[in-house]
């Protein structure tokens, strides 16, 4: 087998540590970029270093933003009583793609997962819970637990489910997104319609 020059070989090796992407994709990708012109590749490293460098996370929804605070949590048209609680910043996209929802989010960073080693000290559940607890005292409030339909999604919206019911205040709703998810799916990769389904058909828990 032939020996691929050095500079080829890392690249593949980068790309290979992408989700979905294996030794053949990643092979390819090198090679269509090889071909490609130099001004393309060097907007395409300039805007993956900008993502490090300009993109920062919103102080109080955790999503990702430009500035101190995410648009959505600086627009006064949105609900700040309602909050759609979710694993990723991606999966924030997916519910502002289909549209409709008015309220604002909370990122928790990830899902508690044992075998991961991610407890819910590794995720924004303190946050959460400190945020309800300041918004709380004037009137009711709807708390949407929208993790993904898997084992750790559900432990996770259960975990939290918990210790917002531990403050006990009567003004709190807490529901969780309905059943039109499969087992095991992912929000990012749900269609519109069927999250759109999910998201109208969230029961109080
Ligand atoms: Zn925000």
């Amino acid at each position: 087998m032939v020996e691929l020059p050095k500079s080829i070989k890392n690249l593949i090796a980068a790309f290979e540590r992408l989700p979905g992407i294996g030794p053949k994709s990643a092979s390819r990708l090198v090679f269509y970029l090889l071909n490609t012109p130099e001004s393309y590749v060097a907007e395409m490293a300039r805007s993956l270093l900008a993502i490090k460098k300009e993109i920062k996370i919103c102080k109080t929804c955790f999503s990702v933003c430009e500035g101190e605070i995410c648009s959505i949590c600086d627009d006064s048209e949105r609900n700040k009583k309602i909050i759609c609680v979710v694993e990723r910043a991606i999966d924030v996209m997916a519910i502002e793609n289909i549209g409709g929802y008015k309220g604002v989010y909370h990122v928790l960073g990830g899902v508690v997962n044992p075998l991961e080693h991610v407890g819910p000290d590794d995720l924004k559940i303190d946050e959460l819970v400190k945020r309800v607890e300041e918004i709380v005292t004037d009137g009711e409030i709807e708390i949407i637990l929208a993790t993904n339909p898997t084992m750790e999604g559900e432990a996770t919206a259960l975990y939290i489910k918990k210790r917002l019911e531990s403050l006990s205040d009567k003004n709190i709703k807490i529901s969780r997104i309905g059943s039109g998810l499969p087992m095991g799916a992912d929000l990012e990769y749900a269609d519109q319609a069927t999250l759109s389904r999910a998201m109208d058909g969230r029961r109080e828990i």
